[in-house]
């Protein structure tokens, strides 16, 4: 009646201001939005003397809702709950779901009105309790029952739980997934009154009964006042425990009774048994019939088209796949993620990408799904549901899945069921679409699978499976999300979702990620095949470092995949899978309602974005990738993307390599206009990456300031902050230099969680200081010490972190140096684990008291609490406010510095223009913004940035990447691997050595930063930042930057002014939280301790504590460490005896001498960050209880303590001693999850303990009193061993202990132990973790060295130790005997071409094959740029090689190019394809890490893919990849283009170079002038895209500069040659000897073509016109060089027609490649002798400080003519600043030398360079010949005449900017005569350029790729034959 009633009224008009608490006739439910004292005036009948209960259920809690209802108050009408139940959205989904298949017999065919079963618009709570009600009314089951059944204990893996429970618990699962999350239940249906703690146990509940037969279960202990004398028994509920009083019986029914006698209601084992469907008898059963092993076809990875068309990428591959095969685990990454979102780049993109993971934060606990496995699930229960409202054996037929990722075979069986089980037939339905369908096909083809699948349940079909396997040339696939999410809403929607199993066949899903979204949307099971294909494939092309076999490649990535999903689930504190299933526990980002409402219903999507059309498109565009609509020839390969690490053509990075190089010059000169070039690139790059890139400032509606009256830089800047890095994920090089430029500047820097060393706060003798003034608290609580708060400025709580949300860390062990272990407070060499922050901040109740401990520990300091973006994050902020932060952070997804799994870093947490947005209106909106600053930060790189924040409402802003990068970061992303090369994120000391970062670089950025915030802020009228601040209105969206894919985003919640939402409020901080500090106890304790404080006498102090009574002694010790520092008073200086119950974090931070002694009990985390105090804990003297087996302290005791002693005489409950590091400690027993993640220090438990003891445990000792033998099966055993106690001073030390507990807290137990030691002490066990243990030998080990080495030393009599030369004495031998060690294995490679002395000689020290192979199999290419030398190409001998016209050098062997390889780093910036490297953006990391994988010919396709001609630019490109190399900034960088030409000579050595036509022709014809690098690349490119090519030249052998420009010793003719052949043979047709324009008629030409290309070179030579210029002798190098060639090909030279430089004086004028071509042919004709003139002075030895790395380097070098000269005639031919005056002749006219004068070069007043001749340095130099190499001026000009093409002032052929098309149509440009003389290189780019663009000029698309290799992507919608014509979708295309 009560649920018909309530949902007619929810329907009515009366729905907000009527709700029926209960119609119950035994329970009367009172709610209110009342605080307690409020209650008995607001219900006077509670007042009522006759008013008499069996019970009271009361729930007063701390309101984090913000805008709470009184229907929404508690309690419910069966329960009340306090926490959070995160599963709700699956839960209310399934209930739905479910409600299709529900029968009862109690309610009959009225259960239709029922529906909803759960009522719309209800909290989590009124959901959980609307299902209990449903269950309880039924009547099948109890209330306690139907309570077990909705949160169920930890059931599975649990070996010690009997066996009839468990059967229970899984005969429930099979009908109700779990409600899931951190709660602590109390309900009650009038006659049961009971508490039911979820599985993690969080929450604490504490109870006492007395002697009175009353019982009291709260929250806290202390809440109501007992007698001690009449307590009989305290305790705690346990994880997972039920508490219940039956009022009728009049008993507290025992946990393990209740639940047995449930169990036993019926045989549900034998019900399981024969009914569960076992995935592995499945497997078997169909066996027998039918095979079902998969089958793999022939093709190979690098041509499999199905790849290309599921949007693999080779990054995908090598960076996430592989490693995920090889190790079973996923990736790691670093340095955040600064690629665009999903709905901004560019790139087509899965749709899962859209979607971002929640996790926990504040209301609920992440979990840590390694060292707490035991609450973790994911088996799941799958197929059809029984009926919830009975209880029968056919509810358990069901299947079984152990983990949602399903093999082949696995679902090759379930498609094949019915061979196994007759009756359960399964159905594949086709995912896939006809392409001719086009865009509009895809939501057709959803709504077909919709209906099919509605048809198949119709049909009784039990397992639906939704499969695109039928993807192909014709067949386009749905996205498996969608057509999954899509199906499971409509099947709720039908209430059909229960009657099936729904199983997802695809090629898509592969990442972690991936399978998580599609199990948060529904999907039971999932066959990711295509990813299984590609492991089959990895194992048949031996991709697999040490032959490791298929079977375990397909374990690890299960494993890889399980534990991932795990660790997505722990993230939202969710624990079993069957709760994560459907719960869709994302947000969308950047998809429309459309696709949201019908296929994620439910899911927070507050920016709208792509629509089904543009997923289609996305679709289609992958599809072409592997059906090309058109043929064009592409090098085999899966394509880069540069979504990872940045491409030159991929997606755009915030940190991209021209950024980072113009920031590190700004900063390093102090250059402005770099920093204005850096702010301009860093908008661009934005503006198709973030949100805040779509932004601009609404100018328009500002009234500008003069800049001089906005507040000055200077002011602002402390509004900066640096990120938290740790010292120990940074170097502390880096650390230290950040923090003394934010002292300098008066911003912050940040310790991040690894602790400070308090020498840091030093002054230093120049008054600067190394302190950090934001000490971090995270939740490894690492050297969080009383001094450390005391010593902050703010203190930061980080609750999670933008990189890895709800995630914990982990510092390996080699990355602990002694310095660090000392910060931390822990063992060198042991590794770090820290757990999420579910230990005292899983609540806001929790945190609040966090702050509160922080503030206590620093009254000075600001308490501020992080939190990452996330939909609700603006509730949460609020509830944070509320409980007293001063300060909030807001970060993005994008931020964060260090390493973490790329899951994690591209799929949590969303972009902070969300976050803050939200925060700031949340806040301002319940007048909460006054009392907090918000800070925000993520990926923050310019002024524009900040005051897009600041506009958005933050008034401060956080910095990481960038400032790291001022310091000389450049974003290698490896730092996770310690191998940063410029010496930041390392501990190495060899690399921390190169760094070379100053503080006045990161000033210098803030200062930028700062000035450019000013000018935008004049701009917009403000004179102050506090003006500014949530200014929104004065931001709006650039609709010009929109893109096809960001055309329906939608900012407007993100531009909503909140000043307007709630006028008068304040916008930003105006007044400060009141902490309260004033009514603290602690105040007493700091009078009274005044002679302590001031003296240093001892004190004595008494006093009564209740439970509201906090963090006692907490503020006392701040002042203790205010005065005396880490060190403290000495032991037992201040000594406070309390009696009562200490409210929570009693002790919390208590500071050496201080000992508090309480005589009662406490609450949760007594001593946490205990820091050197004594803490003592015993019952009332007058309590009759016995100590040892009652509850006395609560959760979480001496969480982080660092050091100090605690004797608790009692049991302490769950979480005792997480993360201790230093403390000593003695309890009587203790819960489940002790001694977790500690450290350091030694806990003794003399009793019981609960389960998952030492899980995570890394250092330190525990010892427990094991007098029942079971403690084995309760220890996590993954990181320690169990042992006996028998190392005699152990013993004492043990014994030690036990009797000062025994002296402090009077424990009969200690008592006990003590008289009976020997006796006892083997029940002692002893918990010794493995790493420490081994640490602990090893320090042994060496003591015992030292004092050998010491008594030896003693023994030597005349000397002092330090005179020893050990050495000498030969005693080191002695002392240390030689052992081979590994390293000398893999010695070093030594250059034997550079002969550097250290390193031995490869060859040398190779001695046979296989050694050599034994070392090239221990390469390391991790630390390679470390251990190996550079080896240059190994040059012939110069006096040697003038004798002929051969090549003169020779390629590296290809062991030597191994080593080579493993020098390159594969850097994530790689600046060697950058803007200044590499000019055709060959992917040079890839290539150098197949050749270092020995995989030639798939590095010859990914050299191919950029570079037609590398043999050419082998040999002759100046490289200017190296000069950029990162290896090169201060190493010699890696021999990149040696690499390069190996791998192309190599493909033509094996044949791989053989001729591949284009399979059709397009028909049209194209005519390319020029046949040089540019020339050649065109054509090559054009003939690919299958045109037919004809070549035209002038010459009579084709290839241009090639063939006559560059001499043979550098560019052999035969390999010029054989590029032509081959393109020849490729169809290219080769005209020679056709002087277009002159000797043939260019206009016919055009006529009969359907586009000309002119590609002719800049061959127009500068001259030098002084006198005698005609006098014969003279010439351009290129006549000289041409004829030479000319010559040898034709005759060998014996033709004679060239000029010859034998016996002659040779005089070249200019320097330059041509210059030197020319000294080299001259030394090779025989000169007398060759000198070479420069007008400019000689460039320096190293790089000028106006040429920064990464620009090419413009030093003196080398090239092989000078070194001919020199080995010829003793000196370099060069002369600098030398002009030549005249020619000299004699009177003959002949040629006899030059005239020269001296010059100078200086600078003019306006820093102009001037030249002036030196006096009196006139010379005169013989000469016979003089050669002009003075450069080119442009093309030459009849051909350009004759068309009719015009040209620039510069002469060259004029384009529209970075387009090749010239002012006549279809004619076009490319190479020198477009963009002037240029390198080779850059010919072949222009060529390549030219080409794709003429090739969508005459096809209206292309394929053919540009930059880097990658496609750029244009949005033209297909064809589709559902529409007549074109598409007539919404969606803009480009033309
Ligand atoms: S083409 Fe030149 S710049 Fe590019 S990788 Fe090769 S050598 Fe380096
Ligand atoms: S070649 Fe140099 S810059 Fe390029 S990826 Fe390798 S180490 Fe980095």
């Amino acid at each position: 009646m009560r649920a018909e009633f309530s949902l007619v009224l929810r329907q009515s008009s009366l729905a907000k201001w009527f709700y029926v608490c209960s119609l119950s006739s035994k329970n009367i439910v009172y709610k209110g939005q009342l605080s307690p004292p409020q209650v008995y005036n607001y219900y006077h009948d509670l007042n009522h003397v006759l008013y008499t209960s069996h019970f009271a259920l009361v729930h007063s809690r701390f309101s984090t809702n913000t805008f709470p209802s009184w229907d929404r108050a508690q309690p419910l009408r069966w329960a009340a709950h306090n926490g959070e139940i995160n599963t709700v959205r699956g839960n209310k989904n399934w209930m739905r779901a479910r409600e299709g298949v529900l029968q009862s017999t109690h309610f009959g065919a009225e259960l239709d009105l029922l529906y909803p079963i759960i009522e719309n618009g209800g909290s989590d709570s009124a959901a959980f309790d609307n299902v209990l009600e449903l269950l309880v009314v039924n009547g099948v089951v109890t209330l306690p029952e139907a309570i077990m059944m909705l949160i169920p204990e930890a059931w599975q893996g649990n070996e010690q739980m009997e066996p009839e429970k468990v059967a229970f618990y899984n005969w429930a699962a099979c009908l109700q997934e779990p409600w899931d999350g951190p709660a602590l239940f109390a309900f009650s249906d009038g006659r049961y009154c009971g508490a039911n703690l979820d599985r993690n146990g969080l929450r604490p509940c504490r109870y006492i009964v007395t002697n009175e037969d009353i019982m009291v279960c709260a929250s806290e202990v202390g809440a109501i006042y007992i007698e001690p004398e009449t307590v009989v028994q305290k305790g705690r509920l346990k994880p997972g425990r039920m508490l219940l009083v039956d009022t009728v019986e009049g008993r507290i029914v025992d946990d393990k009774e209740l639940k047995l006698t449930t169990a036993r209601r019926q045989n549900f084992a034998s019900w399981l048994e024969n009914n569960l469907l076992r995935l592995p008898n499945i497997v078997k059963r169909v066996r027998r019939t039918k095979n079902i092993d998969p089958v793999i076809d022939s093709v190979t990875l690098s041509t499999d088209p199905v790849l290309l068309a599921f949007g693999y990428t080779v990054e995908q591959l090598n960076l996430l796949m592989l490693p995920m095969v090889t190790n079973g685990k996923e990736a790691l990454g670093s340095m955040g993620n600064d690629a665009p979102l999903a709905c901004m780049g560019t790139q087509p993109r899965l749709v899962y990408d859209y979607f971002r993971q929640l996790f926990a934060q504040v209301t609920n606990p992440p979990i840590d799904p390694i060292r707490e496995s035991i609450v973790m699930s994911l088996e799941a229960y799958v197929g059809p549901e029984g009926n919830l409202l009975e209880m029968k054996p056919e509810q358990c037929h069901r299947i079984v899945l152990p983990s949602p990722v399903l093999t082949m075979e696995e679902m090759n069986a379930l498609k094949n069921l019915r061979l196994a089980y007759a009756a359960w037939v399964s159905r594949t339905i086709d995912i896939t679409f006809p392409k001719v369908e086009g865009l509009l096909g895809y939501e057709h083809a959803l709504n077909r699978v919709c209906a099919e699948a509605q048809q198949a349940i119709d049909e009784g079909i039990k397992v639906i499976i939704l499969s695109d396997r039928n993807i192909g040339p014709d067949r386009v696939p749905l996205s498996a999300l969608v057509a999954c999410g899509g199906v499971h809403h409509f099947l709720v929607l039908q209430k059909k979702r229960a009657k099936v199993a729904l199983l997802i066949e695809t090629g898509e899903a592969r990442e972690v990620h991936h399978l998580c979204v599609l199990v948060g949307y529904g999907a039971d099971g999932i066959c990711p095949y295509l990813v299984m294909e590609v492991i089959h494939k990895v194992v048949r092309e031996g991709l697999v470092k040490d032959d490791t076999d298929l079977a375990t490649l397909m374990k690890n990535y299960r494993k890889a995949t399980d534990d991932g999903i795990l660790k997505v689930m722990s993230k939202m504190g969710i624990s079993t899978l069957q709760s994560y299933k459907g719960a869709q526990i994302f947000e969308a980002l950047g998809l429309h309602n459309n696709v949201v409402d019908k296929c994620f219903t439910g899911t927070a999507s507050r920016v709208q974005g792509a629509t089904f059309e543009l997923l289609a498109m996305d679709a289609f565009e992958y599809h072409e990738r592997g059906w090309p609509s058109r043929q064009t020839i592409i090098p085999p390969g899966m394509p880069e993307s540069g979504e990872y690490h940045w491409r030159d053509g991929g997606e755009a990075h915030v940190n991209d390599p021209v950024g980072i190089a113009h920031l590190q010059d700004a900063v390093r000169e102090k250059n402005q206009s770099a920093y204005d070039s850096y702010s301009r690139n860093a908008y661009e790059q934005i503006k198709s990456v973030t949100l805040r890139g779509l932004l601009d400032f609404d100018y328009a509606k500002a009234t500008p300031v003069p800049i001089d009256q906005v507040e000055p830089w200077n002011e602002i800047v402390r509004r900066f902050v640096t990120g938290a890095m740790s010292y120990g994920s940074i170097s502390m090089e880096a650390h230290s230099t950040l923090a003394i430029a934010m002292n300098r500047l008066g911003g912050k820097s940040n310790t991040g969680e690894g602790g400070e060393d308090a020498e840091r706060s030093q002054i230093l003798s120049n008054g600067d200081t190394m302190r950090s003034a934001i000490k971090q608290v995270a939740s490894g609580r690492f050297g969080v010490t009383s001094n450390y708060l005391a010593d902050a400025d703010e203190l930061q709580i980080k609750m999670a972190q933008g990189a890895k949300p709800g995630e914990g860390g982990e510092l390996p062990g080699h990355k602990v140096s002694v310095s660090i272990a000392r910060t931390r407070h822990s063992t060198a060499g042991v590794g770090l684990i820290s757990p999420p922050p579910h230990h005292d901040i899983y609540s806001i109740e929790d945190l609040k008291q966090l702050i509160y401990d922080l503030k206590c520990s620093n009254p000075r300091s600001r308490v501020s609490v992080k939190l990452v973006s996330e939909v609700g994050v603006g509730i949460v902020a609020s509830g944070v406010v509320k409980a007293k932060a001063d300060h909030v952070l807001i970060s993005g997804h994008d931020g964060g510095t260090g390493a973490s799994r790329w899951t994690g870093i591209k799929y949590a947490g969303l972009p902070w223009e969300l976050g803050l947005a939200e925060t700031h209106q949340t806040l301002v909106l319940n007048d909460l913004r006054g009392r907090v600053i918000v800070q925000t930060d993520g990926q923050i790189r310019t002024g524009r940035d900040v005051a897009i924040a600041c506009l958005l409402g933050a008034e401060e802003w956080g910095f990481a990447t960038t400032p790291l990068i001022a310091m000389g970061c450049i974003m290698m992303r490896k730092c996770h691997l310690n191998t940063c090369p410029v010496g930041i994120a390392t501990q190495d000391p060899e690399l921390r050595a190169k760094f070379a970062g100053q503080p006045e670089q990161v000033i210098n950025f803030f200062y930028y930063v700062a000035e450019e915030l000013r000018g935008v802020m004049a701009k917009l009228g403000f004179r102050t930042i506090n003006e500014m601040v949530g200014r929104s209105d004065m931001l709006k969206v650039d609709d010009s930057l929109r893109t096809p894919k960001t055309q329906y985003l939608d900012l407007s919640a993100v531009l909503k002014p909140a000043w307007q939402m709630r006028p008068g409020a304040a916008t930003y901080r105006v007044r400060p939280q009141d902490h309260k500090l004033y009514i603290r106890l602690d105040n007493k304790f700091i009078d009274e301790s005044e002679p302590a404080l001031n003296k240093g006498l001892p004190v004595r102090i008494d006093c009564d504590v209740v439970n509201t009574d906090r963090a006692l002694g907490t503020s006392l010790s701040y002042k203790v460490s205010k005065l005396y520092g880490e060190e403290g008073l000495p032991k037992d200086t201040i000594h406070i005896r309390m009696k009562g119950s200490a409210g929570q974090s009693c002790g919390a931070f208590l500071a050496s001498g201080i000992t508090i002694e309480l005589e009662g009990d406490a609450n949760d985390y007594v001593g946490k960050g205990l820091s050197g105090g004594r803490l003592i804990v015993y019952p009332p003297k007058n309590s009759k209880f016995k100590a040892e087996v009652n509850v006395i302290i609560g959760n979480v005791c001496l969480y982080g303590a660092t050091s100090g002693e605690a004797f608790v005489r009692g049991v302490a409950a769950e979480r005792f001693a997480v993360r201790n590091s230093g403390a000593n400690a003695v309890v009587e027993g203790c819960g489940d999850h002790g001694c977790e993640y500690m450290t350091g220090g030694r806990v003794v438990v003399l009793g019981t303990t609960g389960r998952n003891f030492a899980a995570g445990m890394s250092g330190g000792i525990a010892y427990v009193l094991d007098t029942a033998h079971t403690f084995a099966s309760k220890v996590n055993m993954g990181m320690v061993e169990l042992g006996k106690v028998d190392d005699p001073r152990e013993i004492a030390a043990l014994r030690g202990l036990i009797e000062d507990h025994r002296h402090y807290t009077g424990s009969e137990v200690a008592d006990r132990v003590l008289h009976d030691f020997h006796h006892l002490l083997p029940l002692f066990v002893r918990v010794m973790p493995l790493d420490y243990k081994q640490v602990l030998v090893e320090q042994a080990v060496k003591a015992k060295e030292e004092k050998l080495r010491h008594s030896v030393i003693d023994l030597v009599p005349s000397r002092t130790a330090s005179q020893v030369d050990l050495a000498s004495e030969h005693l080191e031998e002695v002392l240390h005997p030689k052992t081979l060690s590994h390293d000398s294995l893999t010695p070093g490679l030594k250059s034997r071409h550079s002969y550097e002395s250290s390193v031995p000689d490869l060859e040398d020290s190779m001695v046979d094959d296989s050694t050599t192979k034994q070392r090239l199999a221990k390469l390391d290419k991790t630390r390679g740029f470390m251990k190996y030398k550079r080896l240059g190409e190994a040059y012939r001998p110069p006096r040697k090689r003038v004798k002929d016209w051969k090549e003169i050098s020779h390629r590296l062997t290809e062991t030597e190019l191994k080593f080579q390889t493993a020098r390159c780093m594969d850097c994530g910036v790689p600046f060697c394809q950058a803007d200044t490297g590499c000019p055709i953006s060959n992917i040079i990391p890839k290539w150098n890490d197949l050749v270092f994988k020995g995989q030639w010919r798939d590095a010859l396709n990914r050299l191919l893919l950029t570079n037609n001609f590398p043999e050419f630019t082998g040999r002759v490109c100046p490289a200017p990849c190296e000069g950029a190399c990162v290896l090169g900034i201060n190493e010699q960088p890696v021999g990149i283009k040696s690499i390069e030409c190996a791998i192309i000579d190599k493909g033509f050595e094996m044949g791989w170079m053989a001729p591949n036509p284009p399979p059709s022709r397009t028909g049209k014809k194209i005519a390319i002038i020029g046949s040089g690098p540019a020339g050649l690349a065109c054509a090559d490119q054009l003939n690919k895209a299958g045109h037919s090519v004809t070549v035209f030249d002038r010459n009579d052998r084709m290839g241009g500069l090639l063939m006559y420009g560059i001499p043979n010793m550098k560019l052999d003719k035969a390999i010029v040659q054989r590029r032509i052949d081959l393109m020849e043979a490729e169809g290219i047709n080769f005209v020679p000897n056709a002087n277009i324009g002159v000797d043939v008629d260019a206009q016919a030409l055009v006529k009969a073509h359907d586009a000309v290309v002119i590609c002719t070179g800049a061959t127009w030579p500068r001259d030098l016109k002084i006198p005698n210029r005609q006098a014969p002798g003279i010439h351009f190098a290129m006549e000289y060089l041409q004829l030479n060639t000319a010559s040898l090909l034709d005759s060998e030279h014996k033709n004679g027609n060239y000029i010859d430089a034998k016996g002659k004086d040779v005089i070249v004028i200019g320097g330059g490649d041509t210059g030197n071509d020319c000294i080299g042919t001259a030394m090779r004709h025989g000169a007398k002798s060759v000198t070479n003139f420069e007008l400019l002075p000689q460039p320096p030895a190293s790089r000028g400080h106006d040429n920064p790395w990464p620009q090419w380097p413009r030093i003196f070098r080398t090239d092989y003519g000078h070194t001919e000269v020199a080995a010829h005639f003793g000196n370099d031919p060069r002369e600098y600043c030398i002009s030549t005056r005249d020619f000299v002749v004699d009177e003959d006219g002949k040629l006899t030398g030059v005239n020269t004068v001296r010059v100078e070069w200086t600078k003019d007043s306006g820093g102009r360079w001037k030249m002036e001749e030196v006096p009196d340095s006139d010379k005169f130099f013989s000469a016979h010949l003089v050669f002009l190499a003075l450069g080119f001026l442009g093309p030459q000009g009849e051909l350009l005449k004759a068309l009719g093409v015009k040209q620039d002032a510069r002469s060259n052929i004029q384009t529209p900017s970075k387009k090749y098309s010239t002012n006549v149509e279809g004619i076009f440009a490319a190479g020198d005569c477009r963009r002037g003389q240029s390198l080779i290189v850059w010919g072949i780019n222009e060529g390549r350029g030219a080409a794709a663009e003429v090739d969508a000029w005459l096809c209206q698309n292309t394929r053919l790729p540009t930059a880097g290799g990658i496609k750029q992507r244009r949005f033209v919608a297909p064809p589709s034959n559902l529409i007549d014509g074109t598409t007539p979708l919404a969606i803009k295309v480009e033309a």
